[in-house]
């Protein structure tokens, strides 16, 4: 099985108005696999032009839209939950094909990924207004839930489905209608998912896909057209700034997902094997290449040592390999770029008189691999402590008091989400009041699930998915103002 059996050649192609087709110059680009560089197919390259056609069809679809009964709505998402799960092996393979992690983490978010569709067929039915007296008496106040409108969907190559039905979902739920655009390295998850979405019955133009090497331009004639009401962005801090800029001229209300810099905090009460586990998790978990993933170990000085050298055994356990093949427990990164960037911050960190435990050294051969890497006695200033690793390389400081690592954790311009173990309550308590963080692990590696509300502070973004919040991001409040007597 390679996955590519579901995307036959019809559906290599845009996605617009329930219809699959070539983009309109005919052009398409080439998908390549990450474990060897090869290309493993093409799809169609969207301009501007295809890109309007698809907001076109969004714009026309959203009044019928919103006037879809919820219960139908809530279906429709039931049944791609359903047809998702059915074939989670296929999309797990697909997945792994195009983005290099191994099946069974796939599989992982395949099941993350379609527990938002359940989740939000099970929220379509729950959106609701208030009806309150105006404390002076006399008039009543009414206030309505509408779907914002047509949005706009952009998505990174890391998680290539979740990150789709983490902004399907609420959106089908809430009855809007959206152009989608896949990062370019990882489309062919998405477009499989639209088919799901097809066949699940989602009527023609509420979801349209396009894929396309031009995403700077087709996203800035998207947003220039006052039809679109909305942008959901996960990627990039970068990126996400510029969209945010672009956003204010027609004031189209944005929700960014943006990087991060995980502080993973062990307090000297901490349990070391359960840290070490949390750590394998929160550090290993798509390669690293997660915003969630643990970017800094900041260890109690009287732990550090035997924190290191069980990470450093368990890290140098894994096996590097293609993400299909039996017994790989890590596959390669995205791309080359990938492999010099984070070669480039472990050689710095050894410069500045960090200590290699394990790995450190690319492989030789094709595709992109770097292997499992642990680095003890890393300085507080160096500057793999300041930026998003995005690999698989853990970096550990010590600290002597809560105070400072409290301090030394919230030193960082992003705020997605911190992690810390330790057993007391107290603490535990005045860590999720003092990190400045949009999430907070406590003795735990993982903190992803679709009934929580994902999302970050500061220059990690704002705006949350999953949760009761999540479909929030994609409704509109009318108040009414009733006099009565
Ligand atoms: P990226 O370079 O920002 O790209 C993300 C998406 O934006 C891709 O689809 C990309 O298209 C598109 N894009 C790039 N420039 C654009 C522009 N000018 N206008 C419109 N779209 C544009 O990020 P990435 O490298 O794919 O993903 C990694 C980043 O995502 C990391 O920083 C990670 O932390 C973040 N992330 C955050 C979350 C979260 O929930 N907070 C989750 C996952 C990932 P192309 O592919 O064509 O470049």
């Amino acid at each position: 099985m390679t996955g590519l059996d579901l995307l036959d050649d019809k559906h290599r192609a845009l996605y617009i108005d329930g219809t699959w087709r070539e983009a309109n110059s005919g052009d398409r680009f080439d998908v390549h696999d990450p474990a060897d560089g090869s290309v493993i197919c093409s799809v169609a390259d969207a301009s501007v032009t295809d890109a309007m056609d698809a907001l076109d069809a969004a714009a026309a679809a959203q009044h019928d839209w919103a006037r879809t009964a919820p219960r139908e709505r809530g279906e429709i998402l039931r049944r791609a939950f359903g047809l998702l799960t059915q074939r989670a092996d296929d999309h797990a393979h697909l997945m792994s094909l195009e983005m290099g992690k191994t099946v069974a983490e796939a599989k992982g978010e395949v099941t993350y990924g379609s527990e938002f569709f359940r989740w939000f067929s099970e929220e379509a039915v729950r959106i609701h207004g208030r009806w309150m007296q105006a404390p002076a008496g006399g008039s009543r106040m009414l206030t309505i839930k509408k779907p914002v409108g047509p949005c706009l969907f952009i998505t990174p190559w890391n998680f290539p489905l979740a990150m789709g039905t983490r902004k399907i979902g609420p959106a089908v739920a809430a009855g809007c209608t959206m152009v989608i655009k896949p990062a370019a390295e990882t489309p062919l998850s998405m477009l499989a998912l639209a088919a799901v979405m097809e066949e699940a019955g989602l009527p023609p133009g509420v979801l349209n896909v396009i894929t396309t090497k031009h995403s700077g331009d087709v996203g800035a004639a998207l947003m220039a057209d006052d039809r679109l009401r909305k942008v959901s962005f996960t990627g990039s801090t970068e990126i996400g700034k510029v969209l945010v800029r672009q956003s204010a001229d027609e004031l189209q209300r944005v929700s960014m997902e943006l990087g991060g810099n995980a502080p993973f905090l062990i307090f000297e009460d901490a349990d070391v094997d359960a840290a070490v586990d949390g750590a394998m998790i929160a550090k290993m978990r798509n390669m690293g290449e997660a915003c969630t993933s643990a970017n800094r170990f900041l260890v109690h000085e009287s732990l550090a040592e035997e924190f290191g050298d069980k990470l450093g055994a368990r890290m140098s356990a894994l096996t590097l390999g293609r993400g299909q093949d039996e017994g790989v427990d890590v596959g390669p990164l995205i791309n080359a770029d990938a492999v010099q960037s984070v070669s480039e911050l472990v050689t710095d960190a050894v410069h500045d008189g960090a200590k290699l435990v394990t790995g450190g050294t690319p492989p030789e051969g094709p595709g992109y691999f770097y292997p499992p890497t642990v680095l003890v006695g890393v300085p507080a200033e160096a500057q793999i402590n300041s930026v998003e690793i995005f690999g698989p390389v853990a970096p550990i400081t010590t600290f002597s008091s809560e105070e400072e690592a409290v301090e030394r954790a919230n030193s960082t311009e992003y705020g997605l989400v911190a992690y810390a173990y330790t057993k007391e309550l107290s603490r535990t308590i005045r860590l999720a009041e003092s990190l400045d963080f949009g999430m907070v692990g406590i003795n735990t590696g993982l903190v992803s699930n679709p009934a929580a509300p994902f999302g970050g502070v500061k220059a990690s973004g704002f705006g949350r998915e999953g949760g009761f919040e999540g479909i929030e991001e994609y409704l509109d409040t009318t108040y009414v103002a009733i006099p009565a007597g």
